[in-house]
């Protein structure tokens, strides 16, 4: 077969996003041969050569020409319209198909729609500097305490500044106005999380000796998100966004591997169907040596 057949059964073999031909079989070259000759030198078929030098040289051949057996047979399973290639060609390409519905699936999502809370003022904020270090305050009549869990080195001494741990206050207990049930739920998980975030900030406030913030409302634990329609915490951090970044960024990388992985066996494939004309010529070469070494 041709370099310019080669390549158009590779293209037919490939283009899938048109309607395929029927794949049939590439037909060898009838001349071509195939492998009776291996059968010919079975062991305990092979002639003994009469010195031992032209011995050593029909090892040699000998072992030279399975390898050149096992090239031929790869190679005439390269030309087969199924192979381990193709097989391993289409699984990568539903994975590939799968990853990117997901991808699609991703851009299609947005957050929990709109619903601000009321700018009910966030008052008597009270952090302590002590270690553990405390952090206190109020929104509605509903007081909030945050302590600071510390790590304790083998030496006994606090080295790490611990994570802030919840002790008083429950955000689902705030007067959010009036809200659809979905809102609601998606707000108060979200104010669960902005008030850890605010409490951090005034505890990394007080450590660094910077004012905390007067005119804080529960409004600005809120602030609509204008990429996804949910929400911001204190930071300006949305949760979601955030969420959607991280998987969209592993869902890209998993694209790009499978797309290699794809162009690898691809190329594989290609090289192995190629390679038959000259895989051919090698093993008659290699027999033609061996009939004349044994006469
Ligand atoms: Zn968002």
């Amino acid at each position: 077969m041709g370099r310019e057949e080669t390549m158009m059964v590779w293209r037919r073999l490939f283009k899938r996003d048109e309607p395929e031909p029927p794949v049939t079989a590439p037909t060898l070259p009838p001349t071509a041969p195939t492998l009776p000759a291996t059968r010919r030198h079975r062991r305990g078929d092979i002639p003994v050569a009469r010195d031992p030098e032209t011995q050593r040289a029909l090892d040699q051949l000998r072992r030279r020409r399975e390898t050149l057996v096992f090239d031929v047979e790869r190679a005439i399973s390269a030309t087969q319209p199924d192979n381990l290639w193709r097989e391993r060609i289409d699984l990568l390409r539903d994975s590939l198909a799968s990853v990117e519905a997901d991808l699609a699936a991703l851009d299609q999502e947005v957050g929990v729609a709109g619903g601000l809370p009321p700018a009910t003022p966030i008052v008597a904020v009270v952090t302590t500097a002590d270690a553990p270090m405390v952090v206190r305050f109020t929104i509605g009549g509903e007081s909030f305490e945050f302590q600071e869990e510390i790590d304790w080195d083998q030496r006994g001494g606090p080295v790490v500044r611990g994570d802030l741990r919840q002790r008083e206050g429950d955000v689902a207990r705030l007067a959010l106005g009036d809200l659809p049930i979905a809102q609601r739920v998606g707000l108060v998980q979200h104010l669960g999380e902005s008030v850890l975030v605010f409490a951090t900030d005034l505890r990394d406030r007080t450590l660094n000796q910077e004012p905390l913030p007067v005119s804080a409302t529960l409004t600005d634990l809120a602030r609509p998100c204008p990429e996804c329609g949910g929400w911001r915490d204190w930071g300006g951090t949305c949760a979601a966004c955030a969420r959607r970044a991280f998987r969209r960024q592993s869902l890209r990388a998993e694209a790009g591997r499978l797309t290699k992985e794809r162009e690898e066996e691809t190329a594989e494939w290609r090289k192995w169907a190629e390679r038959l004309p000259i895989a051919r010529r090698r093993l008659a070469d290699a027999d033609a040596e061996m009939a004349k070494l044994t006469g």
